[in-house]
């Protein structure tokens, strides 16, 4: 039946792909990232700086003044959540401007262009409308992709395995040595089980961790509670009974593949040709060396995603189908000064090969780059000690999420090489933007629009560019 399902997917996508009677294009933009990479704020800023054809002169159709109007339409998917395009630009623009709620579930936007042909068909062809089709969805439901083609006995070894050695996990996994598998299933000791695993995982990925599957424990949505996410990994008993704890887990284990992240991969993943996947770089940094080699594998996963032939499941999702393009983007670029984008660049790209080497991919085009959707600063160089210090200044949200004082700060250096953080020849323990980093949790900015005017950022036309301009 996935065989079944890719072709009835291939043959949809051709209706997909050129849209109404017109047959107008259509580009299925994904956009993806671990949570508070930024998904939110990026699709935000895109859309307000492509309708109001604003701060955008990396995009080559918006520099040729080629995009004539640019409008929200009805999205084609109409059991899709909406992205709340107008909710988070009203918060980023009010009075007082608040970063908006973060994604929590997959959502869609359509966002229209009117373009006018370049070059030689400038003087024959009118205005065309090219459909740009938004679809903004948790990097956590990616990784999940891993579990797939893994049994539940392969699952529990390997996840324990990796717990082991996990501050974080040990409640977790004295509980789970403590119970008896081969019991019948008790459902509070399952749910304990679960509850334990899923404080684990919070707690993992607050330390900064990547690794944190199931995807679904951590952004349950309208599946909390339910006996899909009432699972944890357990020691592989000798022969469990029916009607045990094991055989019901691992019961749950299949249902989420089949139920939860087979139908997100065939209904959504399969349909998208360009792909943005955010990365808190900077976070990662800053939390120190087991977050930065955590980030690193969590990229190879994902990209893993991209090259189809790695998974059986997925190779029969995807027949004849590929993403194109796939820019992984390091996000916060205005947290440093401009003199420093270099190196964070040059750390996104070698994350890429490093994930695109261990994923033995080969297909789509791809680009790093570092890039601040929505720029809350301003570039300072001040004295101190004698020594002049590039930095940045913004005002500062207190842990009550209210605004706070306006200051300027050194976020410390990133190194030149990048090797010095990722290579095998990385500086032991060494911390790299320990300084200030920690306290630099900036508000947005106030923003004074002008007509025509689209929030500031940093290159978001270039990555507008690199994922839509070959098209436009
Ligand atoms: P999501 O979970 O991927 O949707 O992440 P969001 O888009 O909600 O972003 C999470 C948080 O990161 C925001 O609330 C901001 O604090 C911060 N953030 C995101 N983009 C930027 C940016 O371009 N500049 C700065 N300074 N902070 C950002």
């Amino acid at each position: 039946s996935d065989i079944a399902d890719g072709l009835t997917r291939g043959v949809e996508r051709v209706g997909d792909t050129l849209s109404g009677a017109f047959m107008e294009p259509v580009i299925r933009l994904g956009v993806t990232g671990l949570s508070r990479a930024g998904k939110t704020v990026f699709i935000t800023s895109l859309v307000a700086n492509l309708m109001d054809r604003g701060r955008m002169p990396g995009l080559v159709a918006a520099a040729e003044g080629r995009i004539s109007a640019a409008y929200l339409q009805p999205q084609p998917d109409d059991t899709l959540p909406r992205f709340e395009y107008e909710k988070h630009l009203g918060a980023l623009t009010a009075e007082t401007p608040r970063w908006p709620d973060s994604t929590r579930t997959v959502s869609e936007l359509r966002l229209s262009l009117r373009v006018r042909p370049s070059g030689l068909l400038a003087g024959l062809q009118g205005p065309r409308t090219v459909h740009l089709d938004i679809v903004d969805y948790p990097g956590e439901w990616l990784l999940d992709l891993g579990l797939m083609d893994k049994s539940f006995a392969e699952w529990s070894a390997e996840t324990l395995g990796r717990l082991e050695s996990r501050e974080q996990a040990q409640g977790f996994l004295a509980l789970a040595r403590e119970v008896d598998a081969t019991a019948k299933l008790e459902e509070p000791v399952a749910q304990s089980l679960a509850e334990a695993f899923t404080a684990y995982l919070n707690a993992a990925r607050a330390a900064g961790l990547s690794d944190c599957t199931p995807g679904r424990f951590l952004l349950p949505g309208d599946l909390a509670g339910s006996p899909v996410l009432t699972f944890a990994p357990l020691p592989a008993p000798d022969s469990p009974p029916r009607r045990s704890l094991w055989r019901e887990m691992e019961r749950r284990f299949e249902a989420y593949k089949s139920k939860v992240v087979k139908p997100f991969f065939r209904d959504h993943f399969s349909r998208i040709d360009r792909q943005v996947v955010l990365v808190d770089a900077l976070g990662a940094i800053h939390n120190g060396p087991q977050a930065v080699e955590d980030m690193r594998r969590a990229m190879a996963d994902i990209l893993g995603a991209f090259r189809p032939g790695r998974n059986a499941f997925l190779s029969r999702l995807l027949i004849g189908q590929r993403v194109e393009k796939i820019l992984f983007a390091a996000t916060k670029a205005d947290h440093l000064h401009h003199t420093q984008h270099g190196r964070l660049t040059g750390i996104i790209e070698a994350l890429m090969r490093d994930a695109r080497n261990r994923a033995d991919f080969a297909g789509a085009e791809t680009a790093g780059m570092a890039i601040a959707a929505l720029r809350a600063t301003t570039e300072e160089t001040r004295e101190h000690g004698g020594q002049t210090l590039d930095c940045v200044r913004g005002t500062l949200m207190t842990p009550e999420g209210e605004r706070g004082k306006q200051a300027a700060f050194y976020p410390g250096a990133l190194p030149e090489d990048p090797a010095h953080l990722l290579g095998p020849a990385r500086d032991g323990a060494e911390a790299w933007l320990e300084a200030e980093y920690e306290v630099m949790n900036f508000a947005p900015a106030r923003l004074t629009l002008k007509r025509g005017e689209g929030p500031p950022h940093i290159r978001l036309d270039r990555a507008a560019q690199f994922l839509i301009g070959d098209r436009l």
